[in-house]
């Protein structure tokens, strides 16, 4: 018998036929090519929260797709941060010493319009087989400096938990993996996926000097309804750290009002804000994309109205694979 998070998955809006129930749509064969490039899902909880009234709603902008991103221009990339050249093995990719990211699926219960990654999570990307899995291990053996293995994708909270329990099983088995971190933006989209039955998995796979940190991908106040409390909670009570990772997104959250309520609702829902991301170049994304002087001016008026430990970094990933940097501010 399917899960009620699994029956979601089945029910989201994934067509353009299936769309039209919310909201009229105009230039439906324009719409069909945007499709092209990365599929349509909404899952029925983000569906609830959506103002369809409204076409400059921020919840609708992250979700619906928009003849804008058939704009692209020159310096926008398949690839923008450069995942690819750092990749020693299929499905990780090793850029920092300590860490690395393994991509567990290319699967999402929402695709998000602005996604750097939407060349893969969009198209129907097989993710590890089992043999990538011993390659990967394999790498880890010979890699014994990688301290935390970042779970990523796509999303690995799809994964069914027999599937993620092998990922955990895999990963334990390595003395020198410390930390499991998963990134994933199903507390925002899917909250029903955060069951008991998961919580207790993690809870298996952790002790005293093993922890998980979930990462998660809140972008707006509104994002945080009752089902997101309760799921936070379910996690953070287990004793998972989460934190938050977000992205500027013009005409969503940048204002200096809207991103100061997204980040005292996320301290009180005990969420650690962790980055604020300078949108990538990834193709088809200009129409989301903030200047930075603009993003450095909101740091600066957040800096001084706003509790310190609800202030994330602002960071720029360079594109061509040299990381991270932070924004001075
Ligand atoms: C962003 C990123 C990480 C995680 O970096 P943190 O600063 O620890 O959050 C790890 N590996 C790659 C390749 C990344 O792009
Ligand atoms: S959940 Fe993450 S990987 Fe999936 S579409 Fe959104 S931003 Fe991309």
């Amino acid at each position: 018998m399917l899960q009620q998070w699994q029956q979601e998955l089945t029910q989201c809006v994934r067509t353009l036929d299936q769309l039209e129930k919310y909201l009229p749509l105009g230039q439906r064969n324009v719409l069909q090519k945007v499709m092209g490039n990365m599929r349509l899902s909404i899952t029925s909880h983000t569906l609830r929260l959506i103002d369809f009234h409204n076409p400059e709603d921020p919840l609708l902008l992250m979700s619906v797709p928009n003849e804008r991103e058939l704009t692209i221009t020159p310096e926008e990339l398949i690839d923008p941060i450069g995942d690819e050249a750092k990749s020693p093995v299929p499905f990780l990719t090793h850029r920092y010493p300590d860490r690395v990211l393994i991509y567990v699926t290319f699967f999402c219960s929402l695709y998000c319009r602005f996604c750097f990654r939407r060349f893969k999570t969009g198209q129907a990307t097989p993710g590890p087989s089992d043999q990538d899995r011993v390659c990967i291990v394999r790498y880890l053996q010979d890699h014994p400096e990688v301290e935390e293995v970042i779970l990523t994708g796509g999303d690995p909270l799809t994964l069914m938990d027999d599937q993620l329990e092998t990922w955990f099983t895999t990963l334990r088995t390595l003395a020198t993996v410390k930390r499991i971190r998963i990134h994933t933006r199903v507390p925002v989209n899917l909250p029903s996926r955060i069951t008991s039955d998961l919580v207790t998995l993690f809870r298996r796979f952790m002790d005293h000097q093993h922890p998980i940190y979930v990462v998660t991908h809140f972008n707006h106040p509104r994002e945080i309804a009752p089902e997101n409390v309760e799921a936070i909670a379910r996690l953070v009570d287990a004793g998972i750290v989460v934190r938050n990772q977000g992205v500027l997104l013009k005409g969503v959250n940048d204002t200096a009002e809207t991103l100061s309520r997204l980040y005292r609702d996320l301290v009180n829902i005990r969420v650690v804000p962790y980055y604020l991301h300078q949108l990538d170049l990834a193709k088809g994304t200009g129409h989301f994309r903030v200047p930075i002087e603009r993003g450095i001016a909101l740091m600066r008026e957040l800096q001084g109205n706003l509790t310190g430990i609800a202030i994330p970094k602002y960071v720029l990933d360079i594109p061509g694979g040299q990381g991270k940097i932070p924004l001075q501010y």
